[in-house]
C-alpha cells in the first residue's frame, strides 16, 4: 500500500541533509524584478506592518530567501525548525505535530480528532486546542502543524482519525475552535489545503473538482478557520488539484486563500515531495518550503532572473515576518514545563473520551451494567490490553502512561471481578469462562497496521475494506455463541461496516483511538457513570457498495458534491447508523421548534429555538440542526447540517438549545455567475437526533436577492 521508491528518496534526501544552508557571500540586495503587488490582506496591524517594513529594509536576499524554507529535513530535538536572522532579531520558527496532541516528547494524548469530532463540542475543542498549545510551547515550539480539516470523503482514507469527520459545517465549527484555543500560545496550521483525501497516492493523485464541490464541499471549512478564526498559517496538500500540485496551485493559494478570503499569515508546503518548483510556487502563493530547501534551491537563481517579481518574492517574506512579530515570537515567551502532561490536561483528555465514544446499540438495557452488582465480565481480545492511541505516523503522540480498556474496566469493576482474556482466539476453557460470566466486552477494530498516514517504510495507508478483519469478525461471533450479553467496543478511526456481526450481539460502543484516558471513560460508560453522548461524525454504510466508489490506487480522482449523508440522502439508501445518531440512557423527546422572523434576506441570520425534555435522561443530548433548501435551478444536498448544540439534561426537565444560522450559509455557489447565490424559497429547517431522525420542522421564507 505504499509508494515503492519513496523511501531510498528520503535516505538520500536524509543523507543531503545540512547542505541546504544558503550560499555565503557579501551582503546582496534583492533584484528589482517588475510586477504588481499582490492586494495586502484587509485588517492588518500598522505598526506590524511598519516593523515589518523596517526588517525588510535591511534584509539582503539571503536574508530574505531563509525564511522560506525549513532549516533541515531532520527534526530537531523533535522541532522542525526554520532559519532565524540573528543579526536582525528575527527568529526562526519551530515546528511540532499534531492533531491529538504533541509530537515533540512525552505529551498528554487527547483521544483523535474523529473521536473528538463525534463529541460536537465546540468548547471542549477550544480547551484541547489550547491544551495542545500549552505543551508545544513547553517543548519549545511556536507553530502546531494542526488542525487536520480534510473532508472524510470516503471511511477507507487512511487518515480518516486525523480529521473530524465527513461534514464540511462540523470541519469548520471544530477546526476553527481548535484554532481559536491554539491560538492563545502558538501559531496553528490549517491542514491540508485543499482536497486531501486519500493516502496511498497523496503524492501524486490528481483530483478533479468542479468550481461548486471545491466552493461548497471542500473549502468552507478552510474558509472558516482563516475568516473566523484567523488562522496563522496553512499547510498545502501533496495531492494536485485540477492539475496543479497544491503548493504551485494560483486558484487555490493566490486567488481564493489570500486575495478572496483575505488571509493575512503564511502558507507552507507539506513535507519533503510537497513541492515541485520555486519561483512558479512563490508565485502562485506558496511562502515557505518545509521541512527544508528543495525545490527552493532554485529560488536564488530565478528571482535573479526575474522569474517572479520583487513584489511577490517581498509578499511571501513579508508574511513570514508578519506572522513572526503578530504572535510575538521575537519577545521572550514565558512557557511553564509543568502544563506537559498536567493533571488538567489528563483530566481533559479523559473529558473528551467520555463525549467522543458512540453508543450505537443498546439491545434489552444491555447497558449500563451496574460496576455493583457482583456481575462477572471477561474482557476478551488481543487489544482489550492494549492502549490503542492510533497513526504512528505524523500525529503519534507517545504519553508517559495511557489506560487500556481492560486496566479501565478492572478499577471500575474490581480485578476479582474480572477475567481477562488477550486473545482473538478461544479455546474451550475460554468459551466457558465467556458462558459463566454475566457479561464479556469484546474489544475490536483497527490499528495503526490497518489505517494511517502513508509514509514510507512505516504501516498504515487507506484501507482496502470497511469491515474488521475476519479474526475480529471470528471472535465477536464465537463470544456472542458463548456469552449471555455482548458488548462489542470498536475501536479504530473511522467507520467500520457491521452488519455482519451487529444483530448477534447487545451492544456497541465505538471508543475510535480514544487517548491516554481512554480505558477509565470507557468503563465509566459501560457502568452507566457517564451517560453516552457522542454522535457519529460521519455516516456507516449497511454496505461499502452504498457508498461511492474509494480507489486509493488511481492517479486521477474526481470528486463531487455527493458523499456520506448527503450522498446516501440523494441515492435514498438507508444507512446502518446515519451521520449524527448515537445512543444515551435514557429518553430525550423533541418537544418544540420556533423560528424567531420566518421571512428574510440573503443578509439575515435565521433565529431558531429548539425545546427538548427528558423522560429520564441525565446527561448530554447534541441536538443537531438542518436545512432543506427549495427547489431551485440546481439540484442540492437534500439536507445539510447547519448548527448544533450540547444541551445538558437533567430528569423530566426541558432544556433550549438556540441557533443562529446566517442566510448566507445557505447559499450554492453559481459557477455561470461565478458567486454564492441564496436561492428564494421556502426553506425547511429540521432539529433532531440525527440526520435521519429530526422529529420537528420550521419553515422560513428568503425573498429574492
Ligand atoms: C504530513 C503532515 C505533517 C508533516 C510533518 C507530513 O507527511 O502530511 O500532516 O504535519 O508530515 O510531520
Amino acid at each position: 500500500m505504499q509508494a515503492p521508491g519513496r523511501g531510498l528518496v528520503v535516505v538520500a534526501l536524509l543523507v543531503a541533509a545540512g547542505c541546504g544552508d544558503d550560499p555565503p557571500g557579501a551582503p546582496d540586495a534583492a533584484p528589482s524584478c517588475p510586477g504588481e503587488a499582490p492586494p495586502a490582506p484587509p485588517g492588518l496591524d500598522p505598526a506590524i506592518e511598519a516593523r515589518v517594513d523596517a526588517l525588510l529594509a535591511r534584509m539582503t536576499l539571503a536574508d530574505e530567501l531563509s525564511q522560506l524554507h525549513g532549516s533541515g529535513l531532520a527534526a530537531v530535538d523533535g522541532l522542525w525548525v526554520t532559519p532565524d536572522v540573528d543579526a536582525l532579531g528575527v527568529p526562526g520558527f519551530h515546528m511540532t505535530d499534531g492533531p491529538r496532541g504533541v509530537t515533540a516528547g512525552p505529551s498528554t494524548a487527547f483521544p483523535v480528532a474523529m473521536a473528538r469530532g463525534a463529541a460536537f463540542d465546540r468548547a471542549l475543542e477550544e480547551a484541547i486546542g489550547e491544551a495542545i498549545a500549552l505543551e508545544a510551547a513547553a517543548h519549545g515550539a511556536d507553530v502546531i502543524l494542526a488542525p487536520c480539516i480534510n473532508v472524510l470523503r470516503h471511511p477507507a482514507w487512511g487518515r480518516a482519525q486525523e480529521t473530524y469527520g465527513e461534514d464540511s459545517y462540523l470541519l469548520g465549527e471544530l477546526g476553527a475552535a481548535f484554532v481559536a484555543g491554539a491560538q492563545r500560545h502558538v501559531i496553528a496550521t490549517a491542514k491540508h489545503f485543499a482536497a486531501n483525501s486519500i493516502e496511498d497516492t497523496r503524492f501524486d493523485v490528481d483530483v478533479t473538482l468542479d468550481e461548486r464541490a471545491l466552493r461548497e464541499v471542500y473549502l468552507p471549512h478552510f474558509e472558516k478557520v482563516v475568516k473566523q478564526a484567523r488562522v496563522g498559517a496553512v499547510m498545502t496538500a501533496y495531492n494536485s488539484v485540477n492539475g496543479a500540485y497544491t503548493s504551485e496551485n494560483p486558484v487555490l493559494l493566490r486567488q481564493i486563500l489570500k486575495d478572496e478570503w483575505g488571509f493575512a499569515g503564511f502558507v507552507m508546503s507539506d513535507w519533503v515531495f510537497g513541492t515541485h518548483s520555486a519561483a512558479v510556487a512563490v508565485a502562485a502563493g506558496l511562502d515557505v518550503e518545509m521541512p527544508a530547501e528543495l525545490a527552493f534551491g532554485e529560488l536564488r537563481a530565478e528571482a535573479e532572473r526575474c522569474e517572479l517579481s520583487a513584489a511577490q518574492l517581498d509578499d511571501a517574506v513579508r508574511r513570514v515576518l508578519r506572522t513572526k512579530l503578530a504572535f510575538g515570537l521575537d519577545a521572550p515567551r514565558a512557557v511553564d514545563p509543568a502544563v506537559i502532561e498536567s493533571e488538567a490536561h489528563a483530566a481533559l483528555a479523559l473529558r473528551a473520551a467520555r463525549r467522543s465514544m458512540v453508543l450505537l446499540r443498546n439491545e434489552g438495557g444491555a447497558l449500563p451494567l451496574p460496576a455493583d452488582a457482583g456481575l462477572d465480565v471477561v474482557v476478551v481480545g488481543g487489544l482489550s490490553g492494549v492502549a490503542n492511541l492510533g497513526d504512528v505516523g505524523s500525529s503519534a503522540v507517545t504519553p508517559s502512561r495511557a489506560v487500556t480498556p481492560v486496566a479501565g474496566i478492572a478499577a471500575r469493576y474490581g480485578a476479582d471481578r474480572v477475567t481477562h482474556l488477550p486473545t482473538d482466539v478461544l479455546d474451550d476453557a475460554a468459551l466457558a469462562q465467556l458462558a459463566a460470566a454475566d457479561a464479556a466486552v469484546v474489544v475490536v477494530g483497527l490499528t495503526a497496521d490497518d489505517e494511517g498516514e502513508n509514509i514510507p517504510g512505516r504501516p498504515g495507508g487507506d484501507r482496502e475494506t470497511l469491515a474488521l478483519s475476519p479474526a475480529h469478525e471470528a471472535l465477536i461471533a464465537a463470544v456472542a455463541a458463548a456469552s449471555p450479553r455482548v458488548i462489542v467496543v470498536v475501536e479504530g478511526g473511522s467507520a467500520v461496516t457491521m452488519s455482519a456481526w451487529v444483530d448477534d450481539v447487545e451492544a456497541v460502543v465505538v471508543a475510535w483511538y480514544p487517548g491516554q484516558e481512554g480505558g477509565t471513560a470507557l468503563a465509566e460508560l459501560l457502568a452507566g457513570d457517564v451517560n453516552p453522548s457522542g454522535r457519529l461524525p460521519l455516516s456507516i454504510p449497511v454496505d461499502e457498495a452504498d457508498l461511492p466508489p474509494f480507489d486509493h490506487t488511481s492517479l486521477a480522482v474526481t470528486y463531487d458534491l455527493w458523499h456520506g449523508y448527503r450522498w446516501l440522502d440523494r441515492v435514498q439508501i438507508e444507512p446502518r447508523f446515519p451521520f449524527g445518531f448515537g445512543l444515551s440512557y435514557g429518553d430525550v423527546t423533541y418537544e418544540a421548534i420556533a423560528i424567531a422572523d420566518d421571512t428574510l434576506g440573503a443578509g439575515d441570520v435565521v433565529e431558531v429555538t429548539v425545546t427538548i425534555g427528558s423522560v429520564d435522561r441525565i446527561g448530554d443530548e447534541v441536538v443537531q440542526l438542518y436545512v432543506e433548501p427549495p427547489p431551485g435551478a440546481a439540484e442540492r444536498a437534500v439536507r445539510e447540517l447547519r448548527g448544533f448544540a450540547r444541551v445538558a439534561l437533567t430528569p423530566a426537565g426541558t432544556a433550549t438549545a438556540r441557533f443562529e444560522v446566517p442566510v448566507a450559509s445557505l447559499a450554492r455557489w453559481d459557477a455561470d455567475a461565478d458567486r454564492w447565490v441564496v436561492d428564494p424559497g421556502s426553506y425547511v429547517v429540521r432539529a433532531g437526533s440525527s440526520s435521519r431522525s429530526l422529529p420537528l420542522a420550521a419553515t422560513f421564507a428568503v425573498a429574492a436577492e
